[in-house]
């Protein structure tokens, strides 16, 4: 049996029909829409003037069709990604809470303001330090207590592929600290391609700490829901991985089927 869950989607860009049809075809069975902070009207009023990758909904609104989306084949899971912004983290934590989200998924996009998907005004430092400011800042975010799964946490590779052994050993600290803090380590399919001896280390850190995992595309368009994951699923098969979690109500319920 293949992967047949993906907690990590978004469905700004997108109509939901084609999405449902992909993850039909790859018989996934749980699906978990995790829009941005900055695309739902009540937390986006936090952020002042934010980048916006698609239409802005109502939290109520957005729930509603969520659950209209519902399918006898793939149940859709409410989730949010929450955006690392260490100023205003805990207003965003505190607006989160009003909200049953089934699940919230914090992710690092930003350090000091550089957006690391990018290589303008990237930090003139070396890639070990800046991978270690990824994992500090990440690290940050799992003392917030606000999160159940912690998002594609090797993403830096967008920017910065170089890394050395001590990039390796703070990797295997903070998937050990994600175990202590009960928060599940995603396992995302545009990770493994991008940082795949990273992402091998990841999968063996949480083998070895018993970390709960969650598998994600962070699919935009249905034809990312396949991006990268036979590598995904190889890579996780190898590594002993044979269970994933989704969360329904904020509660892990492991699910098996890798
Ligand atoms: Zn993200
Ligand atoms: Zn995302």
């Amino acid at each position: 049996m293949g992967i047949i869950t993906d907690l990590h989607t978004h469905i700004c860009r997108t109509p939901w029909k084609e999405m449902h049809l992909t993850a039909r075809e790859n018989h996934l069975k749980y699906i978990g829409i995790s829009e941005h902070v900055y695309q739902l009207q009540e937390t986006r009023a936090l952020m002042g003037d934010f980048f916006l990758e698609g239409r802005v909904y109502e939290i109520e609104e957005y729930f509603q069709i969520l659950q209209s989306l519902q399918e006898d084949d793939v149940h859709v899971l409410r989730g949010v990604e929450l955006d690392y912004l260490p100023e205003i983290m805990p207003r965003l934590r505190q607006r989160l809470t009003e909200y049953p989200f089934d699940y919230v998924i914090g992710a690092v996009h930003e350090l000091d303001g550089w957006d690391i998907h990018t290589y303008r005004d990237k930090p003139d430092i070396s890639p070990e330090s800046l991978w270690l400011k990824y994992f500090d800042a990440q690290l940050d975010l799992l003392e917030h207590g606000c999160i159940q799964i912690l998002a594609h946490p090797l993403r830096l590779a967008v920017t910065e592929k170089q890394f050395t052994p001590l990039v390796e050993e703070r990797l295997i600290d903070l998937v050990q600290r994600a175990s202590q803090k009960d928060v599940a380590v995603e396992i995302n399919a545009k990770d493994v391609i991008l940082a795949p001896s990273l992402a091998r280390v990841m999968v063996q850190a949480s083998h070895r700490n018993k970390a709960m995992i969650t598998t994600g595309t962070d699919a935009h368009y249905p034809e990312e829901l396949n991006r990268g994951i036979a590598t995904l699923q190889t890579l996780l098969s190898d590594g002993n991985l044979e269970r994933t979690v989704i969360f329904i109500n904020q509660i892990a319920v492991s699910v098996s089927g890798l």
